[in-house]
């Protein structure tokens, strides 16, 4: 091993250095996070640094020595290195490894000449590289279609406005009445992307805020009562009597409030009821919003926070919703230091709650 490091390129060291190069090489690269392995002519291992063991199964050192198919048996690897050891020309690929995949840069380079052949072998995760590119594609995906759905509704009844209906007064205006609302619609969903935008990456750090539960959710509820009057749908509230300081600012109390409360009317029975309860215990605020709908299945219960993801996807478009309500709502209440969860059981309802830190503790320089 002490060969192959001679012949490297030499390398720079620092003015003094107390241990010998071998020694600062070798702690070179032991340091490193991307996984290191070289072999010989033999394909037996000459070195291998501790981040390539979750690779090979077993400590780096017990590797050393082995013929490297016995350690990281890898059809794919081993033909990158005979080809490798062909050409004498250093070539990548990206490599799954492990029963649960995760994807490697795998970069092979052929030591450099002299007799002794040998290849050394890199390995760099970019298995959340590519989780991330994945999620970005999948949301400019649902973007891309949450946008076209609305437009074609719209472009149809123009065109067909256009064709005639607009002479005819019985008709022209439930054309022009679906316009307005495609337009609604489009418009709150490029409003909603824009929050989720703003929320995922704050220019300025949180300044500490406070609103009273009790007066924003009455403006909500008040807003709100005429569609839950539609279906018939009863509103109660259960508050402390002296007033309930929440460390979140009205306007993002409204919103939370309203995309829960806008929900629990929307998936509900005719009939049902709404219950909205607020209360501090210890340090921490805890909000609850509950219902009497039609529950959410318990394998969906972990997946309404994503974006656009929908239980019954022609329900909840057929009542405007935009898919977007509970990832901003979770937003909002991470980034002031909060949690949401839901509970749920089909056709008996749903209970989302809300824990916050109290609005003094939140203020306190010690908790910004
Ligand atoms: P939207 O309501 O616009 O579809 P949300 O992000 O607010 O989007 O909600 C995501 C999904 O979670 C909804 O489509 C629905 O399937 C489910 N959901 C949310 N709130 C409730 C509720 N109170 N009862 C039943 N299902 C709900």
């Amino acid at each position: 091993m002490l060969k192959f490091f001679r012949q490297r390129t030499p390398v720079v060291l620092p003015e003094k250095p107390s241990p010998s190069p071998f020694t600062f090489l070798k702690n070179l690269v032991n340091s490193l996070t991307d996984g290191v392995l070289a072999v010989d002519g033999n394909r037996r291992i000459l070195l291998a640094n501790p981040a390539v063991s979750t690779l090979l199964n077993q400590p780096s050192t017990e590797a050393i020595g082995k013929p490297v198919w016995e350690v990281l048996r890898h059809r794919e690897l081993g033909e990158l290195l005979d080809r490798v050891f062909q050409s004498g020309q250093g070539e990548g690929k990206e490599l799954s490894f492990g029963p649960e995949p995760r994807l490697y840069d795998v970069r092979a380079s052929p030591l450099p000449e002299g007799n002794e052949a040998g290849v050394v072998l890199t390995f760099h995760d970019v298995t959340p590289l590519r989780r991330l590119e994945n999620l970005r594609k999948d949301f400019v995906a649902n973007v891309s279609h949450e946008l076209k759905t609305p437009l074609t509704a719209l472009r149809a009844a123009l065109e067909t406005l256009l064709d005639g209906a607009l002479e005819d007064p019985k008709h022209a205006r439930d054309f022009l009445q679906t316009a307005q609302d495609q337009t609604e619609r489009l418009q709150r969903l490029i409003e909603d992307l824009l929050t989720l935008s703003r929320l995922e990456h704050p220019n300025a750090p949180q300044t500490p805020a406070s609103c009273i539960l009790q007066e924003v959710s009455q403006r909500v509820i008040k807003a709100l009562n005429p569609i839950a009057k539609k279906d018939q749908i009863l509103f109660t509230t259960q508050f402390p009597t002296s007033p309930l300081v929440v460390a979140l600012n009205a306007d993002e109390l409204t919103q939370i409030l309203f995309n829960l409360l806008d929900n629990a009317i929307k998936f509900n029975r005719n009939d049902g009821r709404v219950t909205l309860r607020g209360n501090q215990t210890g340090d921490q605020t805890v909000i609850e919003v509950e219902d009497t709908g039609v529950g959410i299945p318990p394998e969906d219960q972990s997946r309404v926070f994503e974006r656009f993801y929908r239980v019954d996807k022609a329900r909840t478009r057929e009542r405007g919703g935009t898919g977007l309500g509970l990832a901003i709502v979770k937003h909002l209440i991470e980034n002031r230091g909060g949690t949401v969860a839901v509970s749920s059981a089909p056709d008996k309802g749903t209970t989302f709650t809300i824990h916050l830190p109290s609005a003094n503790r939140a203020r306190s320089p010690f908790h910004p």
